[in-house]
């Protein structure tokens, strides 16, 4: 498979370059040149497979040849093996034709494990294979900064330097990111905001000289490899739900447009989904782009789902790819309005294709703790903030009774305790294997708002 940038002023590569370099040297995102296409007769033959045998087929296409398909197997077998079901992401129901997808049995109780733990094996593979080391540096709104730590942690092949904003991640999500010991884990502490931190990220990335210098590569979800790991659970849950036979709805919780972006994908590799629903909290750039075209990039409101507090949806980018049928030079006009204005507008035509897609919606944090009370009342279940706004936009967008509908539950409640026990008077317990997070050491630094100061932390750091 080859790979092009969204920019299209970035050499096309292959899977395992993509894979290293993250970002593209245009400042762009890569994206597969042709999407890989399923046929019913295909996706039949997924019922009653193993997460692993299906993740293998779905991703296939994108990765092999260019790594063997023993090699394949075998990293997603050692990638899903740290998952505390044996399913992978089981199921559950919370109405008549309601599930949640969970997506947090990984070891660091978010969905973000799902692509991240194979993302460390296929680093692992590719810079063994190539005899090379790289430097990671990613921005985290919480919790791609521990499934990032978790997936390079003692790893010889890399080091990783996380930011994360100040005050502005729950302790949870900090505890799991800064009482990790191993000694190519660094954890930085930054005085501003999340999107402050992605910005620095940004400008490393686009600073070529030092790029190199120090290898630079992401894990973040503009990495295509998260993205194409997260099109496996459209599948699998699809298919044990009846697909495809049946058509099925899927509501996403979202923040940097990754995890509804693979749905998307999904649905063009020819899984039968009828909805896709971009559940925002009161940080609605994605509803506001949706509804009306306009994507202005406003100030950042902290809510209890945190991971979602994003104005700059950074994935986005790939669907106007798509929108404007792979014309590089329309996506670069609409990036280029960004970076000066802090908005583009999307055309009417393109705008009407999204809408023919998405659904998107805002929910507001009286909604989402109502949300989380209904469904322990209805349900006994336990969800998490996040996973709340993905509910209750499914509740009020879904437009067929008749068809399931899945709503992604992307962390563990217990990631969350304070908003879930607030509403429900129940404490989510952590899983045996964290049960003593509090009581563990932490590590970290602090850092200015300030790119100079991160890299010289960098350059002393290696
Ligand atoms: C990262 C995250 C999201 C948002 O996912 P995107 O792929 O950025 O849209 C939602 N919920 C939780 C718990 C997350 O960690």
């Amino acid at each position: 498979m080859k790979y092009v940038s969204t920019r299209g002023q970035a050499p096309e590569l292959g899977f395992e370059d993509v894979l290293l370099t993250g970002l593209a040297r245009d400042g762009g995102l890569y994206v597969p040149a042709e999407i890989p296409q399923f046929s019913k007769d295909d996706i039949r033959s997924f019922f009653g497979l193993s997460y692993e045998q299906v993740a293998f087929r779905v991703m296939k296409p994108f990765v092999c040849p260019e790594i063997s398909e023993d090699d394949f197997q075998e990293i997603i077998a050692k990638a899903y093996s740290s998952f505390r079901h044996k399913t992978v992401v089981p199921l559950a129901q919370t109405g008549s034709n309601d599930w949640i997808l969970e997506l947090f049995h990984g070891p660091t109780l978010a969905f973000k494990d799902v692509a991240l733990q194979l993302v460390g094996h296929l680093f692992d593979h590719v810079l063994t294979k190539r005899g090379r080391k790289v430097t990671i540096v990613g921005a985290t709104s919480g919790d791609t900064g521990s499934a990032a730590i978790e997936c390079i942690k003692d790893r010889e092949c890399a080091e990783i330097f996380m930011l994360h904003p100040k005050g502005l991640v729950s302790d949870v999500q900090r505890r799991q990111m800064t009482t990790v010991m191993s000694s190519n884990v660094h954890n930085l502490a930054v005085d501003g905001n999340f999107d402050d931190c992605q910005a620095m990220v940004k400008a490393l990335f686009n600073d070529h000289a030092f790029r190199d210098e120090i290898t630079l590569s992401a894990v973040n979800s503009i990495n295509w490899a998260r993205v194409m790991a997260q099109i496996v659970y459209y599948f699998t849950s699809a298919v044990s739900l009846g697909a495809p036979e049946r058509e099925i709805s899927y509501s996403v919780p979202t923040g940097n447009f990754g995890d509804i972006y693979a749905g998307y994908v999904a649905k063009k590799m020819g899984l039968p989904i009828k909805q896709l629903i971009v559940a925002t909290n009161r940080n609605d750039i994605l509803t506001r782009v949706l509804t009306t075209g306009d994507y202005t990039i406003g100030s950042v409101s902290p809510t209890i789902s945190p991971s979602m507090d994003i104005q700059v949806s950074s994935n986005f980018e790939r669907l106007l790819f798509n929108l404007y049928d792979g014309q590089a030079d329309q996506v670069r006009r609409l990036m280029d309005d960004l970076s000066q204005s802090g908005s583009f507008t999307i055309g009417g035509p393109e705008l009407e294709k999204a809408q023919k897609i998405f659904d998107a919606i805002q929910v507001g944090e009286e909604a989402t703790e109502a949300t989380i009370r209904k469904i322990f009342e209805r349900t006994d279940q336990l969800i998490d903030p996040h996973t709340a706004v993905g509910v209750r936009a499914a509740e009020l967008k879904n437009a067929d009774p008749a068809t399931p509908m899945v709503t992604l539950s992307t962390a563990h409640p217990a990631k969350f305790p304070e908003a879930v026990e607030k509403v429900t008077g129940q404490h989510p317990a952590l899983p045996a294997h964290m049960a003593d997070l509090f009581e563990r050491e932490e590590k970290y630094d602090l850092l200015d708002h300030d790119l100079d100061a991160l890299k010289s932390y960098i350059r002393t750091s290696l």
